[in-house]
């Protein structure tokens, strides 16, 4: 499978990894876009919020579960933090695995751009 995010799953490619289990992966943007930006994602291929189906719920609400204690640990939590994930194109997704970004240690605006 030729998927970026695969490979750091496999090791392949190098990552800041700041938490793994069984389920989920998550480490650090490569570029980030503000002072905290990690991303919790999958170990199991799925390509787009378009793909999961009722068998995943499970594995959704632990990547939301790890982002929110991550954010605890990175000291983010009680000021604030911004969580997204981006669907196909429109939605400004760049790598086909998907992936929850966590961003803080500034203010963010609404609506994102
Ligand atoms: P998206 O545009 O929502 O698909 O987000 C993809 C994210 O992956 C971007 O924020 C990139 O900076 C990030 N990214 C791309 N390559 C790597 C990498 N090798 N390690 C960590 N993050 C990456
Ligand atoms: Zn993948």
């Amino acid at each position: 499978m030729d998927c970026l995010f695969c490979k750091i799953v496999n090791g392949d490619i190098p990552a800041t990894v700041l938490y793994e289990d069984d389920d989920v992966i998550a480490f650090e943007d490569i570029m980030p876009q503000a002072p905290t930006h990690f991303l919790v994602i999958p170990k199991r291929h799925i390509s787009t919020l378009n793909d999961l189906t009722d068998d995943d719920a499970p594995m959704v609400g632990k990547l939301q579960i790890t982002a929110a204690k991550i954010a605890k640990q990175k000291g983010i939590s009680d000021a604030g933090y911004r969580v997204a994930m981006n669907c196909n194109e429109m939605g400004g997704q760049t790598v086909y695995h998907i992936h929850m970004h966590v961003l803080g240690g500034r203010a963010m605006t609404w609506p994102p751009g």
